[in-house]
């Protein structure tokens, strides 16, 4: 009989390890290395991540009042940690709010010697916003690798979804193969993703090419 196929970053251990609140503030100092995650509020960030580690504690800390504005670190497997960005672009939020996300986000990404890549998410039924441009712009400014994953892709039918994907492509400039369509609700192109992640961790700092 054939073995059953392997489970791409099969979660064994996940904790909760803090929180930076400011650009001057507490982050992980161990050397594990980082993968984060971004997006506009609402994109499905907190949907994704539960889906990606088969758990809820991820919503529930990153949801829990005064932690939403943070960047929360979660350490999975002893192996790497996992970097839950806040979501930026809030239309509720006021203008100050607004601007806040910048200085954290980008000085956690500046600063991260540790940072192995990023994965942008991005709603694949609308275009990106201004900004998810700002944010791609400055990705690609910093050099770090990124996954582009496309969220929420069961709200449409098949010949949608393939239209949207080749538009997005073209938007961004990507091969259509560079971008992973994910639904949280059918569990879609989670193993995908859980591949492009081990993949990024299996290569050597992307710092020191430079
Ligand atoms: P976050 O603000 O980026 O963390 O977004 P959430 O994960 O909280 O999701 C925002 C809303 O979109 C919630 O109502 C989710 O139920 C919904 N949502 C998230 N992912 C999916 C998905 O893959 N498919 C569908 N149909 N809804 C989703």
């Amino acid at each position: 009989m054939a073995a059953p196929p392997r489970e791409p970053l099969v979660i064994r251990s996940l904790e909760f390890m803090g929180g930076m609140a400011t650009a001057a503030g507490w982050r992980p100092q161990g050397g594990l290395p980082e993968i984060a995650f971004a997006g506009r509020s609402n994109v499905g960030k907190s949907s994704l991540l539960n889906r990606l580690v088969h758990r809820k504690k991820i919503a529930r800390v990153s949801n829990t009042p005064g932690r939403t504005r943070e960047i929360n670190f979660f350490k999975v497997n002893d192996q790497f940690v996992l970097v839950d960005l806040p979501g930026y672009g809030y239309a509720r939020v006021s203008k100050e709010r607004h601007a806040e996300w910048r200085p954290l986000i980008e000085s956690y990404l500046r600063d991260s010697r540790d940072l192995r890549g990023i994965v942008q998410l991005l709603d694949v039924r609308h275009d990106p916003t201004p900004d998810d441009r700002r944010m791609l712009e400055f990705l690609g400014d910093v050099g770090v690798p990124t996954i582009v994953v496309l969220t929420k892709t069961d709200k449409l039918t098949p010949t949608q979804r393939a239209n949207r994907i080749s538009a997005l492509a073209a938007e961004l400039d990507l091969d259509p193969e560079q971008l992973i369509a994910f639904s949280a609700v059918t569990g879609d192109g989670r193993n995908d993703l859980a591949e492009a992640i081990e993949s990024l961790l299996s290569q050597p700092p992307w710092q020191e090419s430079r």
